[in-house]
């Protein structure tokens, strides 16, 4: 294959195999919004032409402060139509496919086939979603890396802010060994009306339904990505081993890796380990 100049300064990093190894992968990224968007664009640079994207949100007044590629004029557009349109200015020739629709649905249609993805990116806003993509991605034994922002209000004062990437199963490790899924949430997603006001009224409303318009800036949106296209990016050209969990705490300053051994026995870990034995790629 015949290098492309425009990637001259990245080949210096990883090697023409390297940039020729991302040029051909394929990556689906579920979520368009703060973090999704920076995804999109970023991949499209490191020079990715098979995109997969999905999202069912539309652009709103409320998300031009860190909806990357979005203007005035692209309020009430879906959301990956935006990304759409911004990979497809990085990238003309990229094949980028886009559904406006939920992930559920999406997946739903059998139009979406996980197992054909070298990486599925997550920058969703719920643990519902965050578990469908874990125990579908572990079923295709497909890699699910998942990028999310994170605000800690107490009192109406915000208590700490940033977010962190958790690279599942590219090592044994995933969001529900490492327990970081809010099991709260999870239970209330499948409660009806009146269970949700009984737990509600005992337990109190979950910090995940107040902060459900929280906080959200570009820039620290974008340090989260760039942390999981970088854990990607090394793990994909063999640079070096990825990273499991990183946390970034953009309140105090400073990106910290987990040292923790995930457990021996995990039902999404178990599921990706056989599938990837039965059918190695
Ligand atoms: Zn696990």
């Amino acid at each position: 294959m015949t290098l492309d100049p425009r990637y001259s300064r990245s080949v210096g990093l990883f090697g023409a195999s390297g940039q020729n190894l991302l040029s051909s992968s394929r990556v689906a990224i579920v979520g368009l919004g703060g973090i999704g968007s920076h995804l999109g664009q970023q991949l499209a640079y490191l020079g990715i032409e098979s995109f997969s994207l999905i999202d069912h949100d539309l652009v709103t007044d409320s998300s031009l402060n860190r909806l990357v590629g979005a203007t005035a004029e692209d309020v009430g557009s879906p959301k990956v139509d935006i990304a759409k349109r911004t990979i497809e200015l990085i990238q003309p020739g990229a094949d980028v496919r886009a559904w406006a629709s939920s992930f559920s649905d999406a997946s739903g249609t059998g139009s979406l086939d996980l197992s054909s993805f070298d990486v599925v990116f997550g920058a969703v806003d719920t643990d519902p979603v965050r578990l469908d993509l874990l125990s579908e991605t572990s079923a295709c034994g497909t890699p699910y890396l998942d990028c999310a922002s994170d605000v800690l209000v107490e009192d109406g004062m915000v208590e700490a802010f940033g977010g962190r990437t958790a690279f599942n199963f590219v090592e044994r490790g995933c969001l529900a060994c490492f327990d970081l899924l809010d099991q709260r949430e999870l239970r209330r997603a499948t409660m009806t009306p009146e269970e949700l006001a009984t737990d509600d009224r005992l337990y109190g409303v979950p910090r995940s339904v107040l902060n459900a318009r929280g906080p959200s800036v570009i820039s620290v949106n974008g340090v989260i990505a760039s942390v999981g296209v970088t854990e990607f990016m090394v793990w994909h050209v063999g640079l070096r081993r990825p990273q499991r969990l990183l946390t970034y705490r953009a309140d105090v300053g400073g990106v910290r890796a987990s040292l923790d051994d995930p457990p021996e026995v995990c039902p999404y870990c178990d599921m990706y380990e056989a599938r990837r034995t039965i059918e190695p790629t």
